[in-house]
């Protein structure tokens, strides 16, 4: 059995390597790289890709794996890499190479055009492409969906083992039936909250400062991490010694500083990950809504609370200066709490936030299950702004073409947005009857919190599935009440 494993390690190892090139290619090119450089960087990782691909549905893989489920006498640890690997071998396997490479080129293809139809607001011109792509992903779908499963349902899967519409529609429901009369509610208090002091002309090398010190301040350690800025805020990482997140500077300064917790929340998880795990199938997070659950808890749940900033508010005025420096405490905590709706999703509050994943949710679902049209996807996007949030986009790059997701093929991937919201309301219900989280805050003892997370959530990786997480942790399966109840006691009169 050693041996075999050992051989398997090895084949894995290579594929590991490549992945590791393919990701290092890309945090270059959304940081570093020239802007000349896309097309050719394109066709290394086009080539690395392939290679990955080829290792991934060879016939060797498939027979060490074969024999080592014959051989039996798995360790805990081996047994989840073989199961990781079984997993990704059946993502490819029944996918016919050629067709694959097309829509790589198709979707490579389709993130340009979605760019310029965005920027010129024309839906029209990105409509047949989207209609392409929706009809590529279904046929791979169909390749790989079990008896009676939908194909909306195997691209959930891939995001969130474990979750399908039969729990996406209930947790939709509760969030659509208890947020939108909340939103509104909270929406009329929010008008009149000054927000002036946010942007104010700070310098970027302020704003710098501040990124820095916060993510120092939650437990990002920069040597085993990088601070970097991009366009659109990310986390990427090569290993547990290496994570790499990014931020943006701009107008407003929450924006930087939610964003820098955000990612370093991502980063927390990834740098938390055991040694025996990292650089093995199972050394990465559990899944997409696990990684948001731990981001959105850093930003919202505790950076958003007075007690996370009551130790630290003097230092932060003292880097941005005036007129935050006099600025009082509370009038800064009501400003980066308002709950007003909007129309763009990465710039929603924490309350209206699952209302527009509630949007693409329904529509993804209609989309998959043939019973949307593409060209009828703005009067659908804009009906719904209309019903779930009150108001309607003026065009439709401020609605259905914001979001760059379906110009990359990424359909049941929002999901997971909303579901590591709840998954992070209902940890931290729980972590409250262990330890004082509060006070530790207020303290500035966020190196406590962190390792209740690492003990429980971070060291793991994916040796555990989201719902084996929250099971293990909170004591019950996933719930959507207590993200219910956590914006009803944060948002409520
Ligand atoms: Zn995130």
């Amino acid at each position: 059995m050693a041996e075999t494993f050992e051989k398997l390690n090895r084949l894995l190892e290579r594929a590991a390597a490549l992945q590791t090139a393919m990701v290092l290619f890309e945090w270059d090119n959304e940081t570093l790289a020239p802007k000349g450089a896309a097309l050719h960087t394109a066709k290394m990782i086009g080539s690395l890709s392939e290679q990955y691909m080829e290792i991934v549905t060879s016939a060797e893989l498939a027979d060490l794996i074969k024999t080592c489920r014959k051989e039996g006498g798995l360790t805990g640890l081996q047994e989840a890499v073989v199961r990781e690997t079984e997993e990704e071998i059946s993502r490819w396997k029944d996918i016919p190479v050629a067709e694959y490479r097309a829509f790589r080129e198709l979707v490579s293809r389709a993130t340009g055009i979605w760019a310029k139809a965005r920027e010129e607001n024309d839906f029209a011109s990105f409509a047949p492409v989207l209609r392409e792509i929706i009809s590529c992903q279904k046929r791979f779908a169909a390749c790989r969906a079990k008896e009676g499963q939908s194909l909306y349902d195997v691209m959930l899967g891939d995001y969130e083992k474990g979750f399908d519409t039969e729990i996406l529609d209930d947790f939709f429901r509760e969030l659509r039936e208890n947020i939108v009369p909340l939103l509104r509610e909270a929406s009329e208090r929010s008008q009149k909250i000054r927000t002036d002091f946010l942007s104010a002309d700070y310098p970027v090398s302020a704003q710098e400062r501040a990124a820095r010190f916060l993510a120092e301040y939650v437990g990002f350690s920069f040597d085993r991490g990088v601070l970097s800025v991009s366009a659109h805020p990310f986390t990427t990482n090569l290993h547990n010694h290496d994570v790499r997140i990014t931020t943006h500077y701009g107008k407003r300064i929450d924006s930087s500083v939610f964003s820098v917790i955000h990612e370093a929340g991502h980063a927390l998880y990834e740098l938390g990950i055991r040694d025996d795990l990292t650089q093995t199938p199972v050394g990465q997070g559990a899944s997409m809504g696990m990684h948001e659950c731990q981001s959105r808890f850093y930003e919202n749940i505790i950076g958003r609370s007075r007690a996370f900033w009551e130790p630290i508010y003097g230092k932060i005025g003292e880097i941005f200066g005036e007129p935050l420096a006099s600025t009082p405490l509370d009038d800064f905590m009501a400003a980066v709490n308002r709950a007003v709706p909007g129309l763009i999703r990465t710039e929603a509050d924490e309350l209206s936030y699952g209302l527009h994943i509630l949007v693409r949710y329904e529509i993804e679902k209609m989309l998959i299950g043939g019973e949307l049209d593409v060209d009828h996807l703005p009067e659908v996007w804009n009906g719904k702004y209309r019903e779930y949030l009150g108001i309607c986009p003026e065009s439709d790059s401020q609605g259905v073409l914001q979001d760059i997701h379906w110009s990359q093929g990424s359909f049941g991937y929002f999901p997971s947005y909303a579901l590591g919201s709840a998954f992070g309301a209902q940890i931290y219900y729980h972590m409250k009857e262990e330890i004082p989280v509060e006070d530790l805050l207020r303290e500035g003892k966020l190196g406590d919190i962190r390792e209740y997370l690492r003990d429980r959530i971070h060291q793991y990786g994916k040796l555990k599935d989201s719902r084996a997480i929250l099971r293990d942790v909170t004591g019950e399966d996933f719930s959507p009440r207590y993200y219910i109840r956590y914006l009803k006691e944060k948002y409520g009169a």
